[in-house]
């Protein structure tokens, strides 16, 4: 029998109770991430991707939170699991990259600091092989003075440099799978470009599995194995980088990829933008939920579209095939 992969997420669900009635944030997502594979979560802000890498770890703890589904990491239900054990399985088992380094950490403490206590949390290293390694660490994240900045506290040092202390943390005690919430945004492309390799060595020499949320189609293309595009807390569409980037077959994976600029040719006077916006947060959606900005919406779209494999994607719209070829080729269905 195959072995299941690293992480299995099926029919995932989160949900807020607030005065103004139940918030939908994630609607029935599911999909694997293998050992040494990169599954990037896109959409826009909202869609969703934040909470699902919060439910992964066990980090949604407000009280009018209710999550179900499965999220299975190494064979092992991390849904309903003990805090206590939930606690060892973070740092080691699985860690997160947050994308904002100022709530990341700690200001009372140095940032070396930091980073050897999670050390020592989930290893048997003493103090000083910890330093040592966390001042590896700090150079591995491209920071360029790791014993000058290793007795440093947060707010002494700039964003970017934050950042790059979280993911040292993160990477630290080279977890089984690292969930990465926008880890480059704050960060320049030299920097970026360290990060994404430091990432990448992990997973090939480690078999790190990561979910890399990010807006950047760009760093998704240099980093991910795999795409998962979320709207409105479902995945819309999914399948292996090349495949989904070569021909995108949702209406809004391919509004996505139009309000790129070219990189080629001359400009447009304007970007593409794609028309309206998301269901206001929670709203309860019953059709598909990008039928209210969907050009091609039909009779059909009233009712919630089923993620189903076409080819080597998954696709989540009632567009008979024949027309999403066309889209494919032409850039436009007439349904
Ligand atoms: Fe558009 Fe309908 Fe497809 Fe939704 S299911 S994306 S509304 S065509």
């Amino acid at each position: 029998m195959p072995a299941e992969p690293l992480l299995v997420i099926r029919d995932l669900k989160v949900a807020f109770r607030t005065e103004r009635g139940t918030v939908r944030a994630v609607d029935g997502v599911s999909f694997d991430v293998e050992h040494g594979e990169v599954l990037g979560l896109v959409g826009e802000s909202g869609s969703g991707k934040t909470q699902t890498l919060l439910s992964i770890l066990g980090l949604i703890l407000d009280p009018n939170a209710e999550l179900s589904g499965s999220v299975r990491l190494g064979g092992e239900e991390l849904v309903g699991m003990s805090p206590r054990r939930l606690r060892r399985i973070r740092g080691a088992g699985a860690s997160m990259i947050f994308q904002d380094p100022m709530t990341a950490l700690t200001p009372v403490n140095t940032v070396g600091a930091q980073i050897v206590e999670q050390i020592r949390a989930h290893s048997s290293l003493s103090a000083k092989t910890a330093r040592e390694k966390a001042l590896r660490l700090l150079a591995e994240v491209g920071i360029p003075d790791p014993v000058g900045v290793f007795p440093r506290f947060p707010h002494q040092l700039s964003g970017g440099m934050r950042q790059r202390v979280v993911i040292a943390m993160a990477v630290s005690c080279e977890p089984s799978l690292i969930v990465a919430d926008e880890p480059t945004t704050a960060l320049d492309v030299t920097v970026q470009a360290q990060i994404l390799a430091l990432l990448d060595r992990l997973r090939r020499d480690h078999g790190t599995g990561i979910v890399f949320v990010t807006h950047d189609l760009g760093v998704v293309s240099e980093i991910a194995d795999k795409v998962a595009v979320m709207y409105a807390g479902r995945i819309v569409e999914s399948g292996p980088v090349g495949d989904l980037f070569a021909a995108p077959r949702h209406p809004y994976t391919h509004g996505l990829f139009n309000s790129i600029p070219p990189l080629r040719g001359p400009r447009p006077p304007r970007l593409t933008g794609i028309p309206g916006l998301p269901p206001s947060n929670g709203a309860p959606v019953e059709g598909c939920a990008f039928a209210p900005r969907c050009v091609y919406a039909f009779a059909p779209c009233s009712t919630r579209p089923p993620l189903v494999p076409e080819g080597a994607q998954s696709v989540a719209c009632f567009l008979p095939d024949a027309a999403k070829e066309r889209f494919r080729r032409e850039g436009e269905i007439a349904a």
